[in-house]
């Protein structure tokens, strides 16, 4: 099939280069020209595990192509998938510019059938403002479908996830969309992974709906662990033994820092606003909400209970939201490295992947190629992102290079038996 994706991001890129490798001749719209020049030259422009073999193979077979011209992709493609960002506007709602833009270049050059596939995370509804859209830029009256799609990849498990997906949604009222949408994800679907077939608004909901599951679970568990603290109990073995409830299963019941990343964060807020647009209640989801923000200071809480942040030297492991991505937006790692700052306190950072991106947008933070190095003569180590390569390294090592050992594990990644016997003052979450 000919397929055009617009918007090269962490969605657009992993879709683009899984398509292309079923076979599909894939081109790849971003108006960010510098992203289109260096994926022009073959050079990936994020990071994502497995993606950069799969990306050259398909890029040198032609497959894969890389274009601002979006005239192009969508003159010369059957299936145009939109994949641009829908971040947060000052309103806490989604902000749809871009899909608007896309939806109205798309009328404009519009010259066959075409079926237009949302893939970006957008409120329900939006599907028929893309129509209303796309009909008012048509030059001439040429038939077309919009087709929700919502895309689930988790990032650092981004192929994968392409490869082996839970579901695919396919939100459509037109039985030609749903041929050539089926006819597309056969092949993935092949490993008994269902196509479901619903209504477009559905579709839309679903994707919000999974997202704000996902976040209430996590604010669960995070409330839970202030519990856990006062009491002496211990989070984990909370989360081990709600999680062996077969109703309700262990995945995304682990206390920490707060949720972040691109997605979480966004989704919520926006789902809380289109609740209230359509006047419905959303004070479970303002709850969620307000859990993760407020998690996100506990670090810094547990560090002044032992030492003062004015003036001292504080590493901190891990930059990026979660582990095996580079993407640190909302990562919690900035909010708690400025409320730092903000205390008065220095700060040493590494993280293995996420550097590049941080000193983008953080100030007057040290940064380091190597753990160790990072914590040299700092007063305390924060770890805040549980990235694998930081659960075995030489603890003897941390302790001596710290000038006082004390460990603050957001991410409950150690044992806190085995840090007290090594001589550490260590504070995890809710244990
Ligand atoms: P991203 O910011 O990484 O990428 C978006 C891309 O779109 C950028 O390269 C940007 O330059 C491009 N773009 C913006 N406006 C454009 C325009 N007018 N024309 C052409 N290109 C344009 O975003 P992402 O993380 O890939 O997310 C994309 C969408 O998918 C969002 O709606 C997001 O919520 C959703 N989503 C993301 C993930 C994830 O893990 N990142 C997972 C599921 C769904």
């Amino acid at each position: 099939m000919k397929l055009t994706i617009v918007g090269t991001g962490y969605v657009g890129i992993v879709t683009g280069t899984g398509l292309a490798n079923l076979g599909n001749d894939v081109i790849c719209i971003d108006n960010d020209r510098k992203k289109i020049d260096m994926l022009s030259n073959g050079k990936l422009t994020l990071y994502e595990p497995g993606l950069e073999e799969i990306f050259t193979r398909n890029f040198r077979s032609g497959r894969l192509v890389f274009t601002a011209d979006l005239k192009r992709g969508v003159r010369e493609s059957e299936i145009i998938f939109i994949c641009v960002g829908t971040p947060c506007n000052e309103a806490d709602e989604a902000d749809l510019t871009a899909v608007k833009v896309i939806a109205g270049e798309i009328g404009r050059y519009m010259n066959d059938y075409k079926v237009i596939v949302n893939k970006s995370t957008v409120p329900v509804g939006t599907a028929e403002l893309v129509k209303k859209i796309v009909k008012e830029n048509q030059q001439e009256k040429i038939p077309f479908d919009v087709v929700s799609n919502p895309e689930f990849l988790r990032e650092g498990a981004g192929v994968k996830d392409f490869e082996n997906p839970d579901r695919i949604i396919i939100g459509t009222d037109s039985k030609k969309a749903e041929g050539l949408m089926i006819a597309l994800y056969r092949s993935v679907a092949r490993t008994n992974r269902p196509i479901m077939v619903t209504d477009i608004k559905s579709a839309e909901i679903i994707k919000y709906a999974g997202n704000a599951m996902l976040a209430t679970r996590i604010s669960f568990m995070n409330q839970l662990s202030h519990l856990c603290e006062k009491t002496g109990a211990d989070i984990r073995a909370v989360s081990r033994g709600l999680g062996l409830d077969g109703r309700i299963g262990s995945r995304f019941l682990h206390a920490g820092l707060g949720y972040g990343g691109s997605c979480l964060p966004k989704d919520v807020k926006a789902l809380i606003s289109t609740l209230k647009q359509h006047n419905c209640e959303a004070d479970l989801f303002e709850a969620v909400d307000q859990i993760n923000e407020r998690q996100k200071s506990v670090v810094v809480e547990k560090l002044e209970s032992v030492i003062s942040v004015n003036e001292s030297t504080i590493a901190v492991w891990g930059l990026s939201f979660k582990p095996k991505t580079d993407d640190i937006r909302e990562a919690p790692a900035i909010t708690i490295i400025e409320k730092l700052q903000q205390l008065g306190a220095k700060v040493h950072a590494f993280d293995p992947i996420a550097t590049p991106n941080a000193r983008q947008v953080l100030n007057d933070v040290t940064f380091f190629e190597n753990p160790y190095e990072a914590i040299r003569d700092c007063d305390a180590l924060v770890v805040v992102t549980e990235w694998d390569e930081f659960r075995n390294l030489d603890m003897q090592e941390v302790k001596l290079l710290l000038k006082q050992p004390i460990v603050v594990d957001g991410r409950n990644i150690y044992s806190p038996k085995e840090m007290e016997a090594l001589g550490f003052t260590y504070l995890g979450i809710g244990r």
